[in-house]
């Protein structure tokens, strides 16, 4: 993997415009679901695929603009969206590193690393998993009509 390129402009605007709720809640819930419970592991299984090929790999992405699930490698369905809408760009479903499409490499920010770090130590000092329903309105909150759950 490439170095994480440092202060990618794109980013920032996009901070600027629309700010990280989505990312907060992508990181949640589709990066690290296994930190909710089980049964939002299950969502994550279900709902992240491809939307063009339907195949589940490590390389898979989703938009960060519209949560648009795209395959990166090989076929890279998910650049044939960011040509087609504009939008540029996506989080990696592993780790939730964001890659933009206008620098071609994966970008780093501090504000995106907080988010993480945060998720993963609340998570650390939980005591046991909630058995909590999960909260699937929040990820209504997010601007895709097919969300598919
Ligand atoms: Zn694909
Ligand atoms: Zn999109
Ligand atoms: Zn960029």
């Amino acid at each position: 993997m490439s170095e994480l390129a440092r202060g990618c402009p794109h980013l920032l605007d996009f901070k600027e415009k629309s700010g990280l709720h989505s990312y907060q809640v992508i990181y949640k819930y589709l990066v690290k679901p296994q930190l909710v419970n089980s049964e939002a592991r299950k969502v994550k299984a279900r709902t992240c695929l491809c939307n063009v090929c339907n195949s589940y790999n490590m390389y898979l992405h989703t938009c960060l603009h519209c949560v648009y699930f795209g395959c990166h490698l090989p076929e890279n369905h998910l650049s044939h969206h960011m040509k087609t809408t504009g939008h540029y760009l996506s989080v990696e479903l592993i780790y939730g590193s964001i890659y933009c499409s206008k620098c071609k490499d994966f970008v780093y920010d501090s504000d995106i690393d907080a988010i993480c770090r945060q998720n993963d130590q609340q998570v650390m000092h939980k005591s046991h998993i909630s058995r909590a329903p999960v909260n699937y309105s929040v990820l209504a909150l997010l601007p895709q009509k097919s969300f598919r759950i």
